[in-house]
């Protein structure tokens, strides 16, 4: 080895102004001064050292959020008045697309190349999409047909914002989705705080100096960073905000629901998954393994909607896991930060041990360990970093823990099948119900497959594709609710219906 593969890398500094909070349009520390540091998984060292919003600072942003709902212009500007401001956030995500893309690369692991050109665009998608609809947030006129003794009557049902809207966002996709909550519910008028997954708050911070610089009214968006258990309860808990909107694990989504409750909190959950991705004998078989490759193995497995379980029709068993096992072989893999490389590290620490843990279970339960289920280190890294191979389990059982639990990380779950009826009972024998996919030529079975899917999306010859005007959320302990897609503003919005006597 040359000595420039062995010196180690060297983290760039991450592009933020400051590590602080974002509460009522000014920067500041954790009242009590308390910081924690956020490390990077390309190489364990600490990147940065980031606030603990205290309870006051949660409260001071809660008062901030209150404050420009109720006595401020937002939620009373017209629909054009926010949409300027919010397509003003988006040509700003554009302009800062480097240093986004490196904050979430940095934080996480994600691929730089993914983060500039799928989250990052997607980002300033989802705010011009949203800054469009603000002026749109209508209502409607009913015909109603009181009963003959009645005067005649007209109703006006009109859409207003619900209030202040918390965002919880998770480690995986920290801009996705923050933009997926924030947008519409600033389109549709609403106040917002938003609390970024502890392991991934660089992001956050850049978003927040976006919407400085945007000009949104003070106090219209604030960030706190900080832990679950302290500032994501109690924003959950407190009896001023109107809306939690989460994104993140069944058992936390759970938790937030029950303690929600006493204050009668609406809630929108978008929760685990562990989806199933069929592929029949007559499917186009490069296409299949190709989207069986990104349906399990993009963003480093850690995907809400991943194709965690592949179920190949029996007759085509052996020749999917080949080409499965000879595409994965020629991934580029590494430091993430390289552009030419697509999977690099898990997100941190807990994600790496986790993923060990399931492939244990997985030899344990006796399924094949056909690829991958080791740690790696890419040349730099001097045997640092949450490097882990793209693993393959074969022989599998839909019973096993490595089919029936969310591992989020990159372990496929490989299940054979033998008839149609029996791929579907395999696909919904299952607790969570958030994606599916189908291979096949024949389109009568496709859209046999897919209806029958009791999942919340359904990819036919394709996987993991998303578009900020389609619709994206789970059945059954995947969670309720929708985001994207003008749907989302059901849950940003309440109606009210106005009558008027016209006798
Ligand atoms: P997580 O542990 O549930 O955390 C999600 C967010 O909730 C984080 O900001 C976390 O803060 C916060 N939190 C934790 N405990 C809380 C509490 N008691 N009250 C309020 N907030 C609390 O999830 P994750 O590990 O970050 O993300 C992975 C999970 O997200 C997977 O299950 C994945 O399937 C799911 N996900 C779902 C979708 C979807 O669209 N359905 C999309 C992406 C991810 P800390 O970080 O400080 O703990």
């Amino acid at each position: 080895m040359t000595a420039t593969i062995n010196s180690p890398i060297a983290l760039p500094k991450p592009p933020i102004k400051q590590a602080k909070l974002y509460i009522n349009g000014q920067w500041r520390s954790a009242s009590d001064g308390k910081t924690r540091p956020t490390i990077s998984p390309i190489t364990e060292t600490a990147i940065a050292e980031i606030p603990e919003a205290s309870e006051q600072d949660v409260e001071d942003a809660i008062l901030a959020a209150r404050h420009a709902f109720d006595d401020e212009p937002w939620a009373k500007m017209t629909g054009h008045e926010r949409q300027k401001i919010l397509t003003r956030v988006a040509e700003l995500i554009e302009k800062y697309a480097d240093d986004l893309a490196l904050c979430e690369t940095l934080d996480m692991g994600k691929a730089v190349y993914f983060a500039k050109t799928i989250d990052v665009y997607l980002l300033a998608d989802l705010f011009r999409y949203y800054a469009g609809m603000a002026p749109e947030i209508d209502g409607v006129t009913r015909l109603v047909s009181p009963p003959p003794e009645h005067t005649p009557k007209h109703v006006t049902i009109v859409r207003e914002p619900l209030g202040v809207v918390a965002a919880i966002t998770p480690f995986n996709f920290p801009l996705i989705l923050a933009g997926t909550k924030i947008a519409p519910a600033l389109a549709a008028g609403n106040t917002v705080i938003h609390k970024p997954a502890s392991a991934t708050p660089l992001s956050a911070i850049k978003l927040a100096e976006i919407f400085d610089e945007a000009g949104l009214p003070a106090g219209v968006y604030n960030m706190v960073t900080g832990s679950g258990g302290r500032v994501g309860d109690r924003l959950v808990k407190h009896p001023a905000i109107n809306k939690i909107s989460f994104t993140g694990s069944t058992e936390v989504g759970i938790g937030i629901i029950r303690n929600s409750a006493d204050t009668l909190k609406k809630t929108t959950m978008e929760l685990g998954g562990k989806s199933a991705n069929i592929v029949f004998a007559d499917a186009d078989l490069d296409s299949a393994i190709a989207n069986a490759f990104f349906g399990i193995f993009y963003n480093k497995g850690e995907m809400c909607s991943a194709g965690s379980r592949l179920l190949i029709e029996r007759s085509i068993h052996d020749a999917v896991v080949d080409g499965l096992v000879n595409y994965v072989s020629q991934i580029e893999m590494g430091n993430p930060l390289d552009p030419e490389v697509l999977f690099g590290p898990l997100a941190d620490a807990g994600q790496l041990q986790k993923v060990m843990q399931y492939v244990e279970y997985g030899k344990q339960d006796g399924a094949t360990l056909r690829y991958g289920g080791e740690r790696f280190y890419p040349d730099g890294t001097n045997g640092k970093g949450y490097y882990f191979q793209p693993t393959i389990f074969t022989n599998a059982t839909n019973e096993m823990r490595i089919a029936q639990e969310e591992i989020f990380g990159p372990v496929l779950t490989v299940i054979p099948f033998d008839t149609e009826e029996e791929a579907i009972r395999i696909a919904n024998g299952m607790n969570f119900g958030l994606a599916s996919g189908v291979h096949t030529r024949d389109i009568k079975k496709a859209f046999r497959v897919a209806n029958a899917m009791q999942a919340g999306t359904c990819w036919i010859n394709c996987y993991n594709v998303y578009d900020v005007s389609v619709p994206f959320g789970g059945y059954k302990a995947s969670g309720f609710g929708r985001e994207n897609g003008k749907e989302v503003m059901e849950n940003y919005t309440h109606t009210k219906a106005i009558w008027i006597d016209l006798s």
